[in-house]
């Protein structure tokens, strides 16, 4: 409601300024000159690869399959970059890191980002070789450290611990800060990792999340989503792929939310600018949505919860027909599944919460 509110204020001083009836995707861009950063969410299929660039200094965060590998080297240099700052690698698992060792034998880097496990595949191994050859400075992800780039920072919010039965919940997690603007990428992290981040006590809220794991339902939990509040979700994926990402429940759960969210799969390349203040995106494929948004009005206000029926003992989500027409003495509510459970509900087989 809030983000339709600021919209409607947007185009209420539009009009008074210019006077102009209808409000065209142009007006609503960040004007080049004040754009500060600029996050682009490159497609590379069933993978990851975001490259983030602040007055003419970059980092990269992943860099998809091996395939990928010239897509995202061309894309950079697309860029006029010269240099990377940073090159982070979240964990090794080839849709992440797959495409890095071309990339960074393509490229000056400058340092590299990544926590140590115990991978041995020559995909990783090739990385490191990389790495080495090419004298880039390595530095281990320590939770906390915060990093400048242009007019940007990004600071380590994970992994907090040492063992994970995966390598996915070892994903490097940051949280990218321009002015009030805040973009939380999480790589794979899963359930765990989001647990922990959050039983750390950060402050987790982002205007924009990057959904772990390509929008599976190994990740984005309920208590995670609502500790980020994002207004807008980015789901990195490639079309028709195996494991079936994004999943339906997190599809469910950031509508739920009145979180909007972007599929690479679908807009290919999405590229987010901020002033620090606003936020618009611009999509390679289809429409290019999207009004200004201005910082912390993200969503989250509507919390992840679920209702029962207390003489069916079926639980639904709050929007489901189910709860419409349910007697308010019946109602009581939950705020997790597994709360509903306890309690001896089962899940309304129509909205299948
Ligand atoms: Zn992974
Ligand atoms: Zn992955």
């Amino acid at each position: 409601m809030k983000k339709f509110l600021s919209l409607l204020l947007a185009l209420v001083i539009l009009f008074s300024v210019s006077g102009c009836d209808l409000l065209s995707p142009k007006e609503q861009e960040i004007a080049d000159e004040n754009v500060r950063l600029k996050v682009h969410f490159i497609d590379v299929g069933q993978g990851d690869s975001i490259l983030l660039e602040s007055k003419g200094e970059f980092v990269l965060i992943d860099a998809g399959e091996k395939e990928s590998g010239s897509t995202v080297l061309k894309y950079i240099k697309s860029r006029n970059a010269d240099s990377l700052k940073y090159v982070i690698a979240t964990h090794p698992h080839s849709d992440h890191i797959g495409g890095l060792a071309k990339v960074i034998n393509g490229v000056d880097a400058e340092n590299f980002i990544t926590v140590e496990t115990d991978q041995t595949t020559s995909t990783w191994m090739n990385v490191l070789k990389a790495v080495d050859q090419n004298d880039v400075n390595y530095i281990d992800a320590v939770v906390g450290d915060t990093y400048a780039f242009g007019e940007a920072t990004f600071t380590i919010m994970a992994p907090l611990s040492k063992n994970y039965s995966g390598y996915n919940s070892y994903s490097v997690v940051t949280m990218v800060q321009c002015g009030e603007i805040r973009f939380l990428l999480t790589g794979d992290a899963e359930k765990d990792s989001e647990k922990e981040m959050i039983d750390a006590g950060e402050d987790l809220r982002a205007d924009v999340l990057k959904c772990g794991h390509h929008g599976s339902s190994t990740s984005s939990s309920a208590a995670f989503l609502k500790a980020v509040k994002p207004a807008y979700a980015i789901i990195s994926c490639g079309k028709n792929n195996d494991y079936g990402h994004p999943h339906k429940e997190t599809l469910k759960k950031l509508k739920l939310m009145d979180c909007t969210y972007l599929r690479t799969d679908k807009l290919g390349t999405i590229v987010a600018s901020t002033d620090g203040k606003y936020l618009s995106f611009a999509t390679e494929k289809g429409k290019t949505e999207i009004a200004t948004y201005s910082a912390g009005e993200g969503s989250g206000e509507t919390e992840v919860e679920y209702i029962g029926n207390k003489s069916s003992h079926i639980f639904h989500y709050p929007n489901c027909s189910g709860v419409k027409n349910m007697s308010e003495k019946n109602k009581v509510e939950f705020t997790s599944r597994e709360e509903a459970a306890e309690a001896g509900y089962f899940p309304c087989s129509a909205c299948k919460p």
